[in-house]
């Protein structure tokens, strides 16, 4: 079978590896699409995390069960995340596959994942529907912010993005509004649209000091700050407001996909709307890595796709 093996910064390839059978307590799923996560592609140019894990957001069909496997069947359809998906096919522990709805589009399943991610954050804050919030970022943490923000009936959604069509896309998917940070200031902005007050919560989804900056001088007394980004960089932040504001920030690096699911199923959101492109596994890294870290004018999530779209 064919897997992708990193070996290093802007170092991936696709290999022939054996097929292995799946051991006890394992399934082996054959993948339908992994994404290219925003971690993924923070490893691809920065080096790997302690923990790598590089190409986990992956959806397939099981396609043989390990011993002592009881709760799954041949046939079924279900995510998984485990690190080593950007291949043909992976034996994954039965605690770390989600089951999903059988008719659930590919392209959805695809999403889960992240989705799930912002389900976690989310439950974390204890946002309330009548509450305002701004969201640092346009990209698939951010987007995917938005749409459990949706899903909970958060109504006053403020986005800021650099990039054009992915404010774009905030907006398709129900933001309030957006606008660019370069040219209007976001504290600023907020407190003209919040009364002077600040937003409830705010939730930095890039990783760079300057949206933790504007989301820490955009919450109200007493507000939250999520930060949910990855950052490469340290952040230095003048403290003296987080203190006499009383901020809470929170960071987030799990999943909750059962509130992922529970969002979906209300009917109100459409994740896969993140989707811009679907390349072979051949093509991982030009039309996916190195895509993604250049100057791409359309793109935010990628899946690969082992057996073809
Ligand atoms: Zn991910």
């Amino acid at each position: 079978m064919k897997k992708v093996v990193y070996r290093g910064i802007r170092d991936i390839s696709v290999v022939d590896a054996p097929e292995v059978n799946p051991g006890r307590g394992e399934v082996k799923i054959k993948i339908k699409y992994c994404g290219i996560c925003g971690s993924d592609l923070h490893e691809y140019l920065h080096g790997p995390f302690p923990e790598s894990p590089f190409g986990h957001e992956a959806c397939g069909e099981i396609v043989a069960l390990g011993e002592g496997v009881t709760d799954f069947i041949i046939g079924e359809r279900v995510c998984s995340v485990i690190p080593g998906s950007f291949a043909e096919f992976i034996n994954c522990p039965v605690e770390r596959v989600l089951k999903i709805p059988a008719d659930m589009d590919w392209k959805r399943a695809a999403v889960v994942e992240p989705l799930s991610g912002a389900a976690y954050a989310l439950d974390k804050a204890q946002i309330k529907g009548n509450e305002a919030v701004l969201i640092a970022g346009c990209g698939t943490v951010g987007l995917m912010i938005l749409l459990g923000l949706k899903a909970t009936g958060v109504k006053n959604i403020y986005m800021s993005d650099l990039l054009d069509y992915r404010r774009d896309k905030a907006m398709q998917l129900g933001a309030t509004l957006t606008w660019n940070p370069l040219e209007i200031k976001t504290s600023t902005k907020i407190k003209e649209l919040t009364g002077g007050k600040g937003v409830d919560m705010a939730i930095e989804a890039v990783g760079i000091e300057a949206t933790l900056k504007d989301c820490l001088s955009s919450v109200k007394f007493g507000g939250k700050v999520i930060v949910q980004g990855i950052f490469t960089e340290r952040a230095l932040v003048h403290m003296l407001g987080f203190v006499t504001r009383e901020t809470t920030m929170i960071g987030t690096n799990s999943i909750n996909p059962q509130l992922a699911l529970a969002w979906i199923e209300t009917g109100k959101i459409q994740p896969e709307r993140v989707v811009t492109n679907i390349i072979p596994l051949e093509k991982i890294k030009e039309e996916g890595f190195e895509v993604l870290a250049g100057k791409s004018t359309k793109d935010i999530k990628i899946l690969v796709a082992p057996f073809g779209a």
